[in-house]
C-alpha cells in the first residue's frame, strides 16, 4: 500500500518544501496531502483571498512566480491601477490581474455555499498540484496581530494580519496573535482522516507563528497530531539565527521566543513533553541546537532548488524511520 505523507504547511516556506516532498514522492508509492493555513485568509474588495492556499497551489502547478515570491509569474497590475484611481480602499495590497481571476472563481464557489475544501479542489483541476491540498479549515480562522493603538494613548488595537505584514510591513511591534474564529472551527473535510490515516507528518519549514500554529489551533488538528500513530518531524525556518526570508522573527519576538533552530523546536516541543516533534530538521549550520526529548539532525536546509530540497526530504522521511534510500 502507499505510504501516506502529510505536510503542514504555509506559503511560501510550505509551497517550496512540498515541491522537494512531491519530488521525492514521484520515484516511490506515495501519497500526499499538504495541510495548509488559512490564517492570513481574507476578503478585499469583495474577494475572498487565500495567499497561502494560493501560493502552494501555483508554486505546484508551475504558475508562481519565484523571484517576486509569490502570486503569479507573467502578471500584470491593470486592475489593482483601476482601483487606485477610484481611491478604492485598501490600495496596499498586491492584486495581480491574473490572480483576481482565482479569487473571482473562489469567491463565486463560496458564495453559491461550497466549503473553501471543495472552491480549493476544483480550482486545483486547473493547477494540477499532485499533491492533494486541505485548507486547515473551512471555517473562518483569520490571524490578527494585537498591535499598540495609533492614538498613542496607551491602548492596544488588532488588525487583520494581512495589514500588519503587507501594509506595515510588520514594523508595528505585534503584542500577540489571535487566531480568530478558531475555538468554535472544524478541521476542514479530510483532514482529520488524512492525519489518522499518515505513515507520517512533516511540519514543513514556514513561519511557526502565523502559518503553522493557526493551523494547530484548529480544535481537533493538534490533538490528532500528537496523538495519532504517525511520527511527526519538523524542519527549521530558521538558520543560523535569522529566517531565510520574511518576517519569522518579529513574529517569535512576539511570543518572547529566540529567533533560532533551539527556539522553534523548542516552541514546537517534545511529543513525550505533549508536543509535537519526534524529529527536527536543523541547518548544519546549527548543529549545535539542542531540543529537550526531540531528536535533532543537522542537514543542509537551503531549498535552493528542487534536488537540494528532496534530499531535505529524505533526510526527514529517513529521521521518521519510514525511508531508507
Ligand atoms: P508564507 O506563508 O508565505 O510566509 O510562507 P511560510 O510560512 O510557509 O514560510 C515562511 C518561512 O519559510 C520563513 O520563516 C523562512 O525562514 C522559511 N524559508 C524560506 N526559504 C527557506 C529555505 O530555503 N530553507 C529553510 N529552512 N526555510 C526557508
Ligand atoms: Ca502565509
Amino acid at each position: 500500500m502507499a505510504m501516506r505523507i502529510v505536510v503542514l504547511a504555509g506559503g511560501i516556506g510550505g509551497a517550496r518544501f512540498l515541491l522537494g516532498v512531491r519530488a521525492w514522492a514521484r520515484g516511490h508509492d506515495v501519497a500526499v496531502t499538504a495541510v495548509i493555513n488559512v490564517g492570513d485568509d481574507v476578503t478585499l474588495h469583495g474577494l475572498r483571498i487565500c495567499p497561502d492556499l494560493d501560493s502552494v497551489m501555483y508554486t505546484l502547478g508551475g504558475g508562481a512566480d519565484s523571484e517576486r515570491g509569490w502570486g503569479r509569474a507573467g502578471e500584470t497590475w491593470t486592475i489593482k491601477e483601476e482601483l487606485a484611481a477610484y481611491g478604492a480602499e485598501p490600495s496596499w495590497f498586491g492584486l495581480g490581474d491574473r490572480d483576481v481571476a482565482t479569487h473571482l472563481v473562489r469567491t463565486r464557489m463560496l458564495d453559491a455555499g461550497y466549503p473553501l475544501s471543495a472552491v480549493t479542489e476544483a480550482l486545483c483541476a486547473r493547477w494540477q498540484p499532485g499533491v492533494r491540498l486541505l485548507p486547515a479549515s473551512d471555517d473562518r480562522v483569520e490571524t490578527h496581530v494585537v498591535v499598540p493603538s495609533s492614538d498613542g494613548a496607551g491602548g492596544e488595537a488588532a488588525i487583520h494580519f494581512q495589514e500588519w505584514w503587507v501594509r506595515h510591513r510588520g514594523a508595528l511591534a505585534a503584542k500577540r496573535f489571535v487566531f480568530v474564529g478558531a475555538e468554535s472551527a472544524k478541521p476542514a473535510a479530510g483532514v482529520l482522516d488524512a492525519l489518522a490515516d499518515a505513515d507520517v507528518i512533516l511540519v514543513a519549514p514556514s513561519n511557526p507563528v502565523v502559518s503553522i500554529a493557526p493551523i494547530l489551533a484548529v480544535p481537533g488538528i493538534r490533538e490528532a497530531v500528537v496523538a495519532g500513530r504517525a511520527p511527526v518531524v519538523g524542519v527549521s525556518p530558521i538558520i543560523g539565527g535569522a529566517p531565510v526570508r520574511g518576517m519569522a522573527d518579529r513574529c517569535l519576538a512576539a511570543l518572547d521566543v529566540e529567533c533560532s533552530a533551539a527556539g522553534v523546536g523548542a516552541l514546537y516541543g517534545s511529543r513525550a513533553g505533549g508536543g509535537l516533534l519526534d524529529g527536527w530538521l536543523v541547518d548544519t549550520s546549527d548543529a549545535a541546537a539542542i531540543v529537550p526529548g526531540v531528536v535533532v539532525r543537522p542537514v543542509p536546509l537551503w531549498m535552493k532548488d528542487e534536488m537540494a530540497t528532496e534530499a531535505m526530504v529524505r533526510e526527514a522521511l529517513t529521521l521518521a524511520g519510514v525511508a531508507d534510500d
